[in-house]
């Protein structure tokens, strides 16, 4: 039972006033710059692939160690677009994860590949190595792997996969941005890495844009093309493109933001890590971290009931979400490709794993409320 001072209200009933939202997507101390760059675009009337979307090309590329960027529409067009641009299509089969947004695997057949799932590790929860190595066929053209949650999946391994079997590496980098593997970039390690800048990303901006990022200078052409209706001069169509482009609007408010964003990187890891030590007495499992580099898109956690565990925070005021609740090849929308591949790790943790909330304005005494609202949970009961 939760005791109550002497002078004040019980600690439960202040946690149950106190509601922490899972995030805000309302500008904070950035909106008057936003406001700011919105008008500066309306003024010069140049709403597609101008100046704003030059320069963010330009920052964006610099921030992430990669020689070119290339915005998009969306991150889901960011890894469809890659893939065609890589020649990989109908009859190529995509090594991926099970455990993501399903869009990773949606893009793949956008591009008229076939998804493959291989298992994921069940401490890093990215694709397991050795899992991907079974799952190679003479029809693998590429690996897929997501850095979820901001930490980035084995690269070092996969990238030994890769060489071996001859195999094309596209990293799904839609929640890792600024992160790095052994101190590299993320999107070094493949032939190009996928970003989404969704509202809720760590790099999001005011509606949908994407970018994709690489080194290469050819693969950086055929995506500018590709993106832009396949077009070389205008009205002359080389390929059959699409038309996914990041506006000026957007491309304006991502200046704004990603140069805020190492410091709001460094904040989110000062929160994980206040996270990590305070849950370590409670009886949720919290994932290792296996990454220095580690951006902390989300902070989930392992419980076994895990309706109760949500059930217990929304009646202290702390909003919780579910990433991902179910292994996407079970989702129906793949149910016309071979039947689910056999992935028992990604299966149990997505009955277990829930994300607490995690964002760089939450204050060190919010994750405190959170922490000690785990506390007080009692795990699951016993018979
Ligand atoms: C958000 C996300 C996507 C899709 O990005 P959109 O911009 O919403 O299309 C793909 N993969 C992962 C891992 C994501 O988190």
């Amino acid at each position: 039972m939760i005791g109550r001072t002497a002078s004040g209200p019980s600690v439960s009933a202040i946690a149950m006033s106190t509601t922490i939202p899972f995030m805000s997507l309302v500008p904070g101390d950035d909106a008057a710059d936003i406001r700011a760059a919105i008008d500066r675009v309306i003024a010069s009337g140049w709403f597609v692939l101008g100046p704003e979307l030059a320069a963010f090309e330009r920052e964006f590329a610099d921030a992430s160690g990669a020689a070119f960027a290339i915005g998009v529409g969306t991150g889901t067009d960011a890894i469809a677009l890659t893939l065609r641009a890589l020649g990989i299509g109908p009859g190529d089969e995509v090594i991926t994860t099970p455990l993501s947004a399903a869009y990773t695997a949606l893009a793949v057949m956008m591009a008229g590949a076939t998804p493959v799932f291989a298992d994921i590790d069940p401490d890093r929860l990215t694709i397991d190595p050795a899992a991907v190595e079974a799952a190679v066929t003479p029809r693998t053209a590429a690996i897929l792997p997501v850095h979820l949650y901001g930490q980035p999946a084995d690269m070092p391994r996969l990238a030994a996969i890769a060489t071996r079997h001859g195999l094309t590496i596209v990293e799904d980098s839609c929640q890792a941005h600024l992160a790095t593997c052994e101190g590299r970039p993320v999107g070094s390690v493949g032939a190009a890495a996928a970003f989404s800048f969704y509202p809720t990303k760590n790099l999001g901006a005011l509606g949908d844009a994407g970018a994709v990022t690489t080194s290469d200078a050819a693969l950086a052409d055929r995506l500018v093309r590709l993106r832009n209706g396949g077009q070389t001069d205008r009205y002359h169509h080389q390929d059959a493109g699409w038309n996914s482009r990041l506006d000026e609007l957007q491309a304006a408010i991502l200046r704004v933001r990603l140069a805020r964003l190492p410091a709001r990187t460094a904040r989110r890891r000062a929160l994980a890590a206040r996270y990590r030590a305070g849950l370590a007495s409670t009886s949720v499992t919290v994932p290792p971290l296996c990454e220095a580099g580690h951006v902390h898109h989300l902070f989930p956690v392992l419980v076994r009931d895990r309706a109760g565990f949500m059930a217990h925070l929304d009646r202290e005021g702390i909003r919780t979400i579910v990433h991902y609740p179910i292994p996407i090849p079970r989702q129906p929308a793949l149910e016309g490709l071979a039947v689910p591949d056999a992935c028992p790790v990604a299966d149990r943790v997505c009955q277990e794993i829930c994300s607490l909330p995690l964002h760089p304005d939450l204050t060190d005494a919010d994750v405190d409320t959170v922490v000690a609202a785990v506390a007080r949970w009692p795990g699951p009961v016993s018979p």
